[in-house]
Order: structure tokens, then sequence, then C-alpha cells
């Protein structure tokens, strides 16, 4: 776990645009959302990393080697650990101000204590299983927008997913979609709650009408993805009320299960 190189898959998507890919089934086999995608954007004199994914090799080196003399600003799409284990090796991290208060804190990882995969878990245990955060934790909120040079990104509040949850839109027609819409296993918040999640999901397909969105940029598993996901997406969730009856207890994650691994998506919706 050592070697940064071997942990990480690094891919160029374009010039200016680069995936930083991490299996977070090395964590436990339960998530089956691999991989992680983080996503590293160059301006002239800024560069922009979107997560930091789940602490289990340096992730710092890695980017260092691709932004040059760059300043470098660290976002978290959102709090949920698989995005943010990696805070520790920055000096400052942003977050949407709804979540501030769960990165400024150390974060508790023991529910993987009992994870089968025990080499990795160690390095979780070698920390106490309470992953330390970055010195400093600043804060955005939507439309805020940050100016890496010749390249602008901006932040699209979409709670749903988690309250803090945001997508980036860039002076260039990208969509990074966080984990607000990806193919595989989303996790929602209780059933009260989804019609918010449609309204992230509405944002966001308005946004690629307006400004012709060609590709989407999801946090997980398959990248880049066609407009396509957002209309699959919302689609699915406005058949879970349908399927509600069809649900079944997931307790790992104290959710509601609605579909099958099989399927283009499998929901985890929050019992509570
Ligand atoms: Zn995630």
């Amino acid at each position: 776990m050592a070697n940064s190189t071997q942990h990480f898959e690094i891919s160029k998507l374009k010039e200016y645009l680069y995936v930083i890919k991490e299996n977070i089934s090395l964590v436990h086999p339960i998530y089956t959302n691999d991989p992680l995608n983080m996503y590293l954007l160059l301006g002239e004199h800024s560069a922009l990393l979107l997560d930091t994914g789940c602490g289990l090799s340096p992730i710092k080196p890695v980017v260092e080697d691709l932004i040059a003399d760059r300043e470098l600003i660290v976002l978290n799409s959102h709090t949920h650990w698989d995005h943010i284990l990696g805070n520790n090796e920055f000096g400052e991290v942003f977050v949407h101000e709804e979540e501030a208060h769960i990165v400024s804190q150390s974060y508790d990882v023991s529910y993987f204590q009992d994870s089968p995969n025990k080499k990795v878990i160690q390095i979780y245990a070698n920390q106490n299983f309470l992953i330390t955060p970055a010195p400093v934790i600043k804060t955005f909120k939507d439309q805020d927008e940050f100016d890496l040079g010749g390249l602008k990104v901006k932040i699209i509040h979409c709670p749903g997913h988690s309250p803090g949850s945001v997508c980036l839109l860039t002076s260039k027609n990208e969509l990074f979609t966080s984990d607000v819409a990806y193919y595989g296993d989303l996790f929602l918040p209780n059933r009260v709650e989804i019609p918010q999640v449609l309204n992230s999901l509405n944002k966001l397909i308005n946004i690629c009408k307006k400004e012709n969105i060609k590709k989407l940029y999801p946090s997980h598993r398959k990248t880049p993805c066609e407009i396509g996901l957002l209309i699959d997406l919302r689609n699915a969730i406005n058949n879970i009320e349908n399927r509600w009856d069809t649900k079944k207890s997931f307790d790992f994650f104290q959710s509601w299960q609605i579909g099958e691994i099989t399927e283009k998506f499998r929901f985890f919706v929050a019992k509570y």
C-alpha cells in the first residue's frame, strides 16, 4: 500500500483534466462502487483536486507530480469517508458549509474494524480508527467560483445524497456529478427526503440543457458518462415508490435495499 503510483490509477482525460482512481472495496468488499474517481483540474496558475480518497496511500505526492508549480486548491464533494480520508495530507480543504463540522474533527472509521481485508484495515487501526482532519477547513456555498486561470469552476449545491453534496460546473462545460449521479449502488436519504434528491437531479438536467453539457464526470465507476445517466437515474428514483413493497433490509448500511446489483442502479434508502 506504500507505493502510491501502484495504489492509484491515473488517466489523462483532457489536456487539463486527470482522473485519479482508487478501489474502495479494498477497505470492505461490501462497497461495490469501484473505482472512486478523484479529479484534478489544471488552470494556468492554479489546480483543483476534487476529493482526497480513502487515506490508504499518500495522494499528495501523486498530485504534486501532476500540477508542477501551480497553486493547489483541495475540495471535498461531500464528507463521506471515501472522499475525505486523505484530507490531512493538505494544509487546507474546502467543503460545503453544511458539512464543515464533519471534517473539522477526527473521523471515526471504527465501523471497518470487522472488515475481512485485515491488512488494509491495519492502516486505520494504526491511527486508532480516528483519522485526523486537515488543519484548516474552509467553506463554500452554491454558485461560488474558483478561478484557476483560463478555467473557472462553479459550485452547484445538490443536497440529497448528503446535505452538503455539491457538483462542479466548469467554464469549459464539464459537469462533475460527485455521488449525486453515477451508475452503481446509490445511497439515498430516507424515504420522505427523496423529493430533495429529485430536485437536485432536475437542477443538473436543466444545467445540461442550458450550458450544452456533453459529458458527465461521476465520482464512482464509469467515467465519463453521457447525459442520459441523469435521465436514467431520475426515472429509476421516480420508480422507487412503486417498488417500495419489494424492499429488503440491509443492516450494514442501516438502509432499505431497492433493486438488485445486476440493475443499472441499486438503491440504499436510509431507514432513519
Ligand atoms: Zn462515494
